[in-house]
């Protein structure tokens, strides 16, 4: 036996299938004179490999250093083997009986190469808008089913032309396996349509597009996880028109813009905020707007009463094509009618989007999953979620134990769902608010699609608490075993999975709203909370919501309830400025309501105080969207603030933390005519103390030292940065949310790992 050589069996753990991890092995092997073979398993691949010890070790060296840009090792395990005599080295054809459920690549974004050839007159590609590689591309939106092979995707109905397939069979290409590999002479291909589903005629319907676009016409147009509704941002009388036709009033409309050069015209881009934008996963990135003389440089509609846009970077090549057509940036909201999911379907685009799009610029390559744009903001030194999906989907959230497999429901709002498998929680692309039948549909497809993609069968079902939530009739439909979670502790719970944390720590869990334990409705509330179990160790008083629901959409009636709390109802003699706009008979309906605590349940909520607090500084009496307010009173905050309002909080278990105090302090800023922006820097400065010092009490009370912040409300960065900040030079560790979403679209994953240490606990 020759002494100088060895064997191996390298077994690769990870995303490493349909990401060009076969041909890279077949080269390194090539490389190196080593002879073996490589297969898919159900974990990942599996290598073969023998041949001169230094030669085998360089193999190893560069399989974990130079691995292609997709592919996500999780674990690498080598095994000495006796000398087989392999003769070359071979790509073992997949036997789709063994290879199951390994993991699956998101979407991404097309890459350098495929930009350089579809720009290159002399490319056979040239201007094909579905070019792409191994390392780029459509992945998630267009699986069917696993094994990740042609057949299972969206791109079975093409069948390759010569060149393609010479591509695809050569272990040296690029596009080897690639499973969406096409060209113009057998791929998918765009057409242009009017409202009316006529075609539009013509060669070059990018290039019409791009000449409607610019003419001020409204176009649907679909991309990688479904249809987006575009207009020309620059032109103001488009995107108002866009804006009341879609019925969406107040949002922010997102942006693309071609290059970063573009990008700065209108809006700072940090450093970091480069990197993300260039990054694979081509997020929205909220970017601080820039002005010229006073003005937006963009239409201001897209984002009023905002301090950011929301930005992206082209991640298709047909976005490329139609933005390099001179925009400076097109808005690219998604294609849906205010809360209904995006459209991925053409039929269903047209029945769905005709009364909003003068035309369609839609392709035969259908989507089999939506998935929304990803949007993201540095705060507080991290890139933080706000909504994960496009780019991100299904990449796991990685749990510091095994855990039996469990499907997590997720909130009612910003719904997503997470389905675990071992030490792997996949969280869903963002499905949406489950108020309607067209949202329940696409839960009940995606809880569906990620079982068999997944190839997991959950053991347990976690959903909220809330009796009445689409969800939870859903959960009580199926043959289960089910776990309720209460929505805070599943928040916190969530932000200790991500951090692999364990129990017990201080968790500060705050939001608009979450069914409590005892019926009411949280939001404000600090919990010691472990995997299976919490307690409430503070919250803010209970005080009435009048109206329940509407006291959201009208935060005016919040301010009555803080006030009245504050001074009864003498605070109307006061002359605030925003009662002016307000009806005598609705506020008397309002006071009354209050008083007789009539159709108006009790809530803790945080979120609510925000609301309540920006009307009565006269920010806004109603809002369009949740949170509306409370974002714009965090986007008044003018600098630090030194002072602070007055703030207690009666010791018991739980301590309560009456708003009175805070609000009188208010008030009496208001009557003195301060500046509304000094208010708010003042309020939020409070807002750190107050929650620190309680920190401190219940450190002392618990000997716990660890504080996990969680729920929508940390989506302020004012609030969010200062805390971190405050506690940490009170020495606490904390820990926030770094790869799901601080607000409701992180909840699913805190629901599985509650359930599953429920589990574990009845079992011991
Ligand atoms: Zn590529
Ligand atoms: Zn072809
Ligand atoms: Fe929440």
């Amino acid at each position: 036996m020759d002494r100088n050589k060895a064997s191996k069996k390298i077994e690769v753990n990870g995303i490493v299938q349909g990401v060009g991890f076969r041909p890279f092995v077949f080269q390194l092997a090539e490389k190196y004179r080593l002879t073996g073979e490589v297969a898919n398993t159900s974990a990942g691949v599996v290598i073969m490999i023998e041949g001169g010890i230094d030669n085998m070790a360089n193999f190893s060296r560069d399989l974990r250093e130079q691995k292609p840009p997709l592919a996500h090792i999780i674990e690498i395990r080598e095994d000495s083997q006796p000398i087989q005599g392999f003769k070359g080295f071979t790509i073992v054809r997949s036997d789709p009986s063994q290879v199951m459920s390994t993991l699956i690549s998101p979407d991404v974004s097309i890459c350098d190469d495929c930009r350089r050839e579809m720009f290159d007159p002399d490319d056979r590609r040239h201007l094909y808008p579905f070019i792409n590689c191994t390392n780029c591309g459509p992945r998630y939106t267009i699986i069917d089913d696993i094994p990740y092979d042609r057949p299972k995707t969206s791109m079975k109905h093409f069948k390759m032309c010569a060149d393609c397939q010479a591509e695809y069979d050569d272990p040296a290409d690029r596009r080897f396996h690639a499973q969406p590999n096409a060209c113009s002479v057998c791929g998918p291909n765009v057409t242009l349509f009017s409202s009316d589903r006529m075609a539009v005629e013509g060669d070059d319907p990018i290039g019409m597009a791009a000449d409607l676009l610019s003419k001020g016409r409204i176009l649907a147009i679909k991309g990688l996880g479904g249809f987006h509704l575009a207009v020309d941002a620059l032109n103001e009388k488009a995107v108002a028109e866009l804006r009341q036709r879609k019925l969406r009033e107040e949002k922010p409309l997102a942006v693309m813009s071609l290059n970063i050069g573009a990008i700065r015209q209108f809006a700072e881009v940090g450093e970091n905020d480069e990197m993300l934008l260039r990054s694979r996963q081509r997020p929205i990135v909220l970017l601080p707007k820039k002005t010229k003389d006073g003005e937006e440089i963009l239409a201001r509609q897209v984002s009023p009463r905002n301090r950011y846009y929301g930005v992206m970077l082209p991640y298709t090549p047909l976005h490329y094509l139609l933005l390099s057509m001179g925009f400076t940036a097109l808005v690219m909201t998604s294609g849906n009618l205010s809360e209904e999911p995006i459209a991925i379907d053409n039929g269903e685009a047209f029945e769905r989007l005709s009364e909003i799009a003068d035309f369609f610029l839609i392709h035969n390559r259908d989507i089999y999953l939506r998935s929304d744009d990803s949007i993201v903001r540095r705060s507080a030194g991290h890139t933080r979620f706000i909504r994960r999906s496009r780019g991100y989907v299904p990449v796991p959230v990685f749990l510091k134990d095994e855990i039996p497999p469990v499907l997590a429901l997720g909130a009612e709002l910003k719904n997503t769902i997470c389905l675990t498998k071992g030490n792997q929680a996949f969280m869903s692309q963002h499905i949406g608010d489950l108020e309607n039948l067209s949202t329940l549909h696409f839960f009940e497809k995606t809880i569906a699609h990620m079982k068999r993609v997944l190839n997991v069968e959950p053991r347990i079902l976690a959903h909220d608490l809330h009796p009445d939530y689409l969800s939870t009739r859903y959960a009580g439909k199926q043959a289960l075993e089910c776990v309720q979670v209460q929505h805070h502790h599943a928040h916190i719970a969530g932000c200790m999975a991500e951090n692999k944390v364990d129990g017990p720590v201080i968790g500060l869990s705050f939001d608009g709203t979450g069914y409590g334990s005892d019926g009411k409705i949280w939001g404000g509330e600090i919990l010691i909370t472990d995997y299976g179990q919490f307690e409430r160790a503070a919250h803010f008083s209970y005080l009435p919501m009048p109206g329940g629901e509407a006291a959201i959409r009208q935060p005016w009636r919040m301010a009555f309830s803080y006030l009245m709390d504050a001074f009864g109802e003498e605070f109307r003699t006061f002359a605030l400025p925003f009662l002016n706009p307000l009806e005598g008979g609705a506020m008397d309906v309002i006071t009354r309501m209050i008083q007789k605590k009539f159709n108006s349940p009790d809530t803790s909520s945080l979120g609510r105080l925000f609301d309540g607090v920006a009307a009565l500084v006269g920010i806004r009496n109603e809002v369009a969207f949740e949170g509306q307010a409370a974002m714009e009173l965090e986007m008044l905050v003018a600098g630090q603030s030194d002072q602070v309002y007055e703030y207690e909080w009666m010791t018991g278990r739980p301590h309560l933390i009456p708003t009175r105090p805070i609000i009188q302090g208010i008030v009496r800023d208001i009557k003195n005519k301060v500046a509304v922006s000094v208010i708010s820097s003042r309020f939020h400065a409070t807002l750190v103390r107050l929650f620190t010092d309680l920190c401190v009490v219940i450190r002392e009370e618990r000997q716990l030292d660890r504080v996990v912040l969680s729920g929508g409300v940390f989506q302020n960065a004012i609030l969010l940065s200062g805390l971190i900040h405050r506690l940490e030079n009170q020495h606490f560790r904390v820990y926030t949310h770094q790869q799901v979403p601080p607000n409701d679209g992180g909840i699913s994953l805190g629901q599985a790992v509650v359930a599953a240490a429920n589990l574990k606990d009845r079992a011991n």
